[in-house]
């Protein structure tokens, strides 16, 4: 399965923002950005104009690194978007926001989408009573999601449940951190993703 070989935080200073890749490092004093505030490499630290194209395709990048999709995959997210009903960039923002992994970690049930694409790739949760080992699987309101009883005892699950008691969850799910499940009581709306993301930029670089 192709992936990100990239160290994760150089991806965070390439787009000058924090992604929250790492999980709980993100928040302490050794995240990367909060240190070394611009891009990696040689000449990182240099002033550049950034053109009309360069804005969407750092947008599209960004977006592309918060969800860890890969470009093929991402461009059919968008023709996806395109093609439902609605506003193309809300549509995009929600098809990727009801990924299984971003579920997971929306729940709390992982420190971050990566860890949420790990433990789902290592078969932990079930969506429906049904094993689901597939992290892009895509959930639709109504939609119950659970640790897996024998992955319970798992020492990071145990962990990831004295995290997941000290946070909150977003309004269009709930949970239950004592048995680790959650179900889905609506479809994620634009006003629900609290990132800074200007998906219009997005929509205009697909367009051109
Ligand atoms: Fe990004 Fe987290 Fe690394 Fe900070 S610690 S640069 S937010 S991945």
């Amino acid at each position: 399965m192709a992936r990100y070989t990239e160290s994760v935080c150089r991806q965070c200073r390439r787009e000058g923002t924090k992604l929250f890749l790492k999980g709980e490092r993100c928040y302490t004093p050794k995240c990367a950005v909060d240190r070394r505030a611009y891009a990696p490499g040689q000449h990182g630290q240099s002033r550049k104009k950034v053109s009309e194209y360069g804005l969407q395709l750092r947008e599209k990048q960004k977006v592309r690194r918060i969800y860890g999709v890969l470009e093929k995959q991402f461009r059919n997210y968008f023709k996806e978007a395109n093609r439902l009903p609605g506003i193309t960039g809300d549509n995009l923002l929600q098809l990727l926001e009801q990924r299984l992994d971003n579920v997971v970690f929306r729940l709390g049930f992982a420190t971050s989408r990566v860890e949420g694409r790990q433990l789902v790739n290592h078969g932990h949760f079930l969506v429906n009573g049904k094993k689901v080992n597939i992290p892009s699987y895509q959930i639709q309101p109504g939609d119950v999601i659970e640790v897996k009883e024998k992955s319970k005892n798992s020492p990071r699950l145990k962990e990831i449940k004295e995290i997941a008691a000290t946070q909150n969850t977003v309004a269009w799910l709930e949970r239950d951190v004592e048995s680790l499940s959650g179900k889905v009581v609506a479809a994620p709306k634009r006003e629900d993703i609290d990132m800074p993301i200007e998906e219009h930029l997005i929509v205009e670089l697909y367009s051109r």
